[in-house]
């Protein structure tokens, strides 16, 4: 008995000290792979794996460049140059915008509504049709509703969708309180609530808030800052709210002067979902932590079409499952 107990003593013994061999001999092994590879394998080894494990780990890295213009000017069109209309550094024109406008369409870019974004990508509560898989993902904004977004961007968008039989949604975000006011040379015309049905009937239109009057929110508070977020969501769906049956009109803001803080964003959920910042970052999901924080990048004058391609150029692409 005794024997036999001190037998299997040893035999185990042998046994853990061959298991320390082999432990030994993989780490060597590890090592010398490690210590040879190039680090050219080693990113590839990286990449297949992130490929095999399918686009739900890829999309923790989901990029998603959002763009902010504000008015587009046709330069053709004195009536829309100095000296008869003022010049601002956040114009964009026309013709940069129709460049810029039909490389997207072409290349198979997926312009995202704010409500697509925030279903598919940041709550999640819907899977990705299949009909998006294999586009690249992008957002096209226009800040405080200017007329020159719907005369001039949006009949680019119209075109460019019969060409290449594509549809996609430019974000504007509005402030109600100027809707149709035309006042003249230094003051920017508004589009109308007519616009804005027509180009959301069209199917081209996501139209959001901006805030009731343009004010700084982050410089009024209690019942004034309440009521440029209230005010501004009702007039929206006051306007648009027959033709919203899924209450997606002003479920989303981006703040006045990209300006937020602890108190807006306290207030924000009782009216919005998201709100957009201007903060000239790439938006990417896995990094949003605070949904009413979500970076946009502005536009001005001095970007030439190219600068702004190489921007959306950072889009991630939506990749099916189990390949890369
Ligand atoms: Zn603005």
């Amino acid at each position: 008995m005794v024997e036999m107990k001190s037998t299997q003593i040893g035999n185990q013994k042998i046994r853990s000290k061959q298991l320390l061999e082999n432990i030994k001999i993989l780490r060597d092994f590890i090592f010398r792979l490690l210590h040879k590879a190039k680090p050219i394998y080693l990113l590839l080894i990286f990449a297949i794996s992130i490929g095999i494990s399918g686009w739900t780990v890829e999309s923790n890295f989901i990029r998603i460049p959002i763009i902010g213009f504000h008015d587009i000017v046709d330069t053709r069109n004195p009536a829309e140059m100095p000296p008869r209309r003022l010049a601002f550094p956040i114009d964009y024109t026309k013709q940069n915008f129709s460049v810029f406008l039909e490389y997207l369409i072409k290349e198979n870019y997926w312009l995202l509504s704010s409500q697509d974004l925030y279903v598919y990508f940041i709550d999640k509560s819907q899977p990705i049709p299949a009909q998006y898989l294999g586009k690249k993902l992008i957002i096209i904004s226009f800040d405080d509703g200017y007329k020159g977004v719907h005369k001039n961007a949006l009949p680019i968008l119209e075109k460019l969708s019969v060409t290449y039989k594509q549809k996609g949604k430019f974000v504007v975000f509005v402030n109600p309180h100027f809707l149709g006011v035309d006042m003249g040379r230094d003051f920017l015309p508004h589009t109308t609530c007519n616009d804005l049905r027509d180009g959301y009937q069209k199917g081209f239109y996501d139209v959001q808030s901006h805030g009731f009057t343009h004010k700084n929110l982050t410089k009024v508070s209690g019942k004034e800052l309440e009521f440029e977020i209230a005010k501004s969501k009702s007039e929206l769906r006051k306007c648009m709210g027959d033709l919203d049956k899924n209450k997606v009109i002003g479920a989303h803001i981006a703040y006045p002067y990209g300006a937020s803080d602890r108190e807006v964003e306290e207030l924000l959920p009782k009216y919005h979902l998201t709100g957009f910042l201007y903060d000239d970052n790439l938006f990417r999901v896995n990094r949003l932590k605070n949904n009413y924080r979500i970076s946009r990048i502005t536009v001005d004058k001095n970007m030439s079409p190219r600068a702004l391609i190489s921007i959306a150029k950072k889009a991630s692409t939506l990749r099916k499952k189990g390949w890369f």
